[in-house]
């Protein structure tokens, strides 16, 4: 037995926090008392005096191959990060993800994280082995995480109506030649991870990402489906991330992507949507009505120029709200702190009125109990409370963030920034101490992940070439799908003056 003593316990729930001592039986919370209450000899103590005790933060979409993949572009909107995307991430072996998953774990945990929803990629298609390699990272490190093969049967480029046609010649063949594994041998492969999934599933479970509508054909997320629906798996998707992808959406299909989802009956309380930053009302009533979920990514959609997501709305609608970061390839970092904070800032700024914002009291919640229903996991994480996962985090109050401590949950979002983070426990397990992951060899992990880098850069040196030379055309190309109608449809942009952003027209 361990107890957790003397600290400023903040629940999920709660706003302010009270001194209380945490009895931890094995993995889990078995009671919360008075300080000083439990008085048994065998138990071990943690001294948590001075201490802020919140629950573990939980990232609803990342990708733990981003691990390697900070700070690698810029001016870059999606259709740029995609077209980037076989250079940064290409020639990667078993190890490599490893050692990309293992640099993100730790971030995790350094910085308050204690489970995340991990959308891992492997080209051409999964593998039982890059899994393995990535959920041997997270167990290294004693992160908890729904890993979710990311797939598709179609390129970027064959997933753009026109594009590989609108390249020029010597370009053509060469992205026109480009493919992914075949929806067969995809969908073959998860049936085959799903049937032998080695892990105890609340520590490390299956779930499985078609990455993007228009990267899939209908059969292919059909296939998807039906192997989730099987194994009892969750699954999300990037939904109607930048605003002219999502117009184009309904220009060449007639439907949203949530539609689309939903028409291969995908859409249910097992569906996670990411960003979902250009959707309708009807899209926000399906979310809900079915169950479903979003991961408010809002770092990651400033950084990518994506757009502000109607949070206030989801809510409205009746739809869990979970947050997540996104991959470091787009968001730089794993900090659940500041995406808190992204959040309750970005919806400061849509022109709503301040009782509408979201506080710091509900971006906590989301972050922790939210994103826990995102993993599926909300039974047993995300609160502090008798019966769920001792997955804590101990922020130092002697530390500058909480000099003084005037309030604990405005702190928390406002003011925190990781650094404050001194110990983490992940189902009791002790994890983080002295604000350092234990166990990990910082400075080796520095040197394999630079050497990586540097093997990496060279074998996909010809790629980034190529992907340099075409990218102002398909972004050019990609930026002029969407026609006014099809941006009129995402009504969204209209402010309250009744006046469209897009275009200025009254409406
Ligand atoms: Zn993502």
């Amino acid at each position: 037995m361990l107890v957790i003593s003397g600290g400023l316990v903040l629940a999920a729930d709660a706003a302010r926090g009270a001194l209380r001592d945490l009895v931890i039986d094995g993995d889990t919370i078995v009671d919360i008392v008075a300080p000083g209450a439990v008085t048994s000899a065998d138990a071990e103590v943690l001294d948590a005096r001075r201490r802020l005790v919140i629950p573990g933060l939980v990232n609803a979409h990342t990708h733990s191959h981003g691990g390697l993949s900070k700070g690698v572009g810029d001016l870059w909107s999606l259709e740029h990060l995609l077209n980037a995307a076989p250079w940064i991430g290409g020639e990667r072996r078993h190890q490599d993800k490893h050692l990309a998953a293992l640099i993100n774990a730790v971030e995790h945990v350094e910085k308050g994280s204690t489970a995340c929803y991990d959308l891992m990629f492997e080209f051409p298609a999964p593998t039982v082995e890059g899994i393995e390699a990535v959920a041997s990272a997270y167990d290294k490190v004693g992160l908890r995480a729904v890993i979710a093969p990311m797939v598709a049967d179609l390129t970027f480029y064959q997933s753009v109506p026109g594009l590989i046609d609108a390249l020029p010649d010597d370009a053509r063949a060469r992205a026109g030649d480009m493919r992914m594994g075949g929806a067969d041998n995809t969908v073959a492969a998860l049936r085959l991870l799903a049937g032998r999934w080695p892990h105890p599933t609340d520590r490390l479970r299956l779930a499985i990402a078609p990455t993007i509508p228009q990267h899939c054909t209908r059969e292919f997320m059909i296939g998807c489906r039906d192997v989730a629906r099987q194994h009892g798996l969750a699954m999300q998707t990037h939904v109607s991330e930048p605003k002219y992808l999502s117009a184009s959406a309904f220009r060449f299909t007639g439907m949203s992507m949530t539609e689309t989802m939903d028409a291969c009956g995908i859409v249910g309380p097992w569906f996670s949507a990411a960003h979902a930053v250009w959707i309708t009302d009807k899209d926000m009533a399906l979310l809900g009505d079915k169950g479903a979920q979003v991961s408010h990514n809002a770092g990651s959609n400033l950084r990518l120029g994506s757009g502000i997501a109607a949070v206030r709305e989801y809510v409205r609608h009746g739809v869990t709200v979970g947050i997540g970061t996104d991959g470091s390839a787009s968001s730089d970092n794993q900090n659940m702190f500041e995406a808190m904070r992204y959040a309750a800032f970005v919806s400061r700024i849509r022109g709503l009125p301040p009782d509408q914002w979201v506080s710091t009291t509900e971006a906590f919640r989301m972050a922790t109990k939210g994103s826990a229903r995102v993993l599926g996991m909300q039974d047993f994480i995300g609160r502090i409370a008798k019966g769920y996962k001792a997955d804590l985090v101990l922020l130092d109050l002697d530390h500058v963030n909480y000099m003084p401590l005037n309030d604990a949950t405005n702190q928390i979002v406002f003011t925190e920034d990781g650094t404050a983070v001194d110990k983490v426990l992940i189902g009791g397990r002790l994890v983080v101490s002295g604000g350092r992951a234990i166990g990990i060899d910082h400075a080796a992990l520095a040197r394999q992940a630079q050497e990586a880098m540097e093997r990496l850069a060279a074998l996909n040196a010809d790629a980034r070439r190529f992907a340099e030379r075409i990218e102002p055309m398909v972004s050019k190309f990609c930026r002029g799908l969407a026609d006014d109608d099809a941006m009129h449809a995402l009504r969204r942009d209209i402010p309250a003056a009744g006046r469209c952003v897009h275009c200025g027209k009254a409406q």
